[in-house]
């Protein structure tokens, strides 16, 4: 096992473990991806689950009822993008409904299989061990966590179930040690599961991944791990027969004042929630989306709370550390948890070589002394 070390934050961040409901705006943005088709109209009334835009691999729903009105500019994860604007009518109407809500009592396995395996891309059958992962690593984001503190009475049933339905004779859930609150609940009703067991795991970074947890807690090859976001969206399709509408997502930073949980609408712009509900201690601030580590500065304007964003952590600008010479230290190479020797990232053939290898971690950067920014290295904009 690798050397893996705890990360630095700062403990006065505390985020309420209420969950803020924000998911009815007037207005949301669904970003269509490269080479999409385009499926409906301006001016067209469409329902929840309305195809918007097939790509080769996929199709994208609408996760309101309402009428489109064009394309717009917007800021997301991977840049400026084209979206779907769709007006909402608050009307939650729904292109399917379902006459037999589906209900695991009774539902065919085959059907169930097929379901899980076209909406989650996971063969169940394979299985014989499932590993609820709840452990977020990034500092400040706790979204995991929170799915599990939500949820866990629906997780816990949904997995006794899936248990029962296809033999699986393990499972476990995983949290972080610094996880008190999950803990004390699962604590008090696993005693009804006794078939579900409860993992600690310590507050190391990237054991949330799933490579380094399963060589963790030494798991077969065929375990599952399945993280709780995911269960969530399993728990909606498969118990209430809905599909992904919303996410939680968790806003959060030193320069907050009132880091918080929402539960918000996809496509949902970012403006709107800061606007709405937080309060910022100062302008000059910076925002990152999906982990100080190994996510990304944003602008915030026009920026689009898509399917994959789970966090947005606020920063108090800093006086950028000029980074100085370096000193050969050799933090950054025996920190890797990959084996790359991040000096040599400079080198366009080591780059070329280590470059699919890397993570993208950030603990090379996150360790150094000097400040040197492995980033722009491994971006391969830097390298000769
Ligand atoms: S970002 Fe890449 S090079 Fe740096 S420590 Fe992580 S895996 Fe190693
Ligand atoms: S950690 Fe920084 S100073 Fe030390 S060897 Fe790596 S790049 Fe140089």
């Amino acid at each position: 096992m690798e050397k893996l070390i705890e990360l630095v934050k700062n403990e006065n961040v505390i985020v309420s473990s209420k969950i803020i409901t924000y998911d009815n705006p007037d207005t949301i943005y669904i970003p269509l991806k490269p080479v999409s088709t385009i499926l409906i109209k301006q001016n067209e009334q469409i329902k929840i689950g309305t195809p918007l835009f097939k790509t080769k691999e996929y199709i994208e729903t609408s996760p309101i009822s309402g009428v489109i009105s064009g394309l717009k500019k917007v800021n997301t994860l991977n840049g400026l993008a084209n979206a779907i604007e769709i007006h909402n009518d608050f009307q939650e109407k729904k292109l399917i409904k379902s006459q037999v809500k589906i209900n695991l009592n009774n539902l065919p396995q085959d059907k169930l299989t097929k379901l899980i395996a076209l909406q989650f891309k996971i063969d169940i059958t394979k299985t014989n061990e499932i590993i609820l992962n709840a452990i977020d690593d990034e500092p400040y984001v706790l979204i995991e966590n929170f799915y599990l503190l939500n949820y866990y009475e629906e997780f816990l049933e949904l997995l006794d179930k899936l248990a029962k339905i296809y033999n699986i004779e393990n499972i476990t859930i995983c949290v972080k040690s610094t996880s008190g609150e999950n803990i004390h609940k699962l604590m008090e009703c696993l005693g009804m599961y006794p078939n579900i067991k409860l993992k600690i795991i310590p507050n190391l970074y990237l054991l949330g991944k799933e490579s380094f947890l399963k060589k963790y807690l030494n798991t077969s090859s065929n375990a599952l791990i399945i993280k709780a976001s995911l269960l969530y969206d399993m728990y909606n399709l498969i118990k209430r027969n809905r599909q992904k509408t919303d996410k939680l997502i968790i806003v959060t930073g030193e320069a907050l004042k009132n880091p918080s949980i929402f539960k918000v609408r996809i496509g949902l712009k970012l403006e709107e929630l800061l606007n709405n509900y937080l309060d910022i201690t100062s302008q000059d601030i910076v925002f990152y989306a999906n982990g100080l580590m190994t996510g990304h500065e944003i602008t915030v304007k026009d920026f689009i709370i898509t399917e994959d964003i789970d966090s947005i952590i606020c920063m108090p600008k800093k006086a950028n550390p000029k980074p100085l010479k370096c000193l050969n230290c050799g933090a950054c190479t025996s920190i890797c948890p990959v084996g790359i020797s991040p000096i040599l990232l400079s080198n366009s053939k080591y780059y070329n070589k280590v470059k699919d290898k890397c993570l993208k971690c950030g603990l090379c950067s996150y360790i150094c002394p000097v400040y040197i920014n492995f980033n722009d290295y491994l971006q391969g904009g830097k390298n000769e």
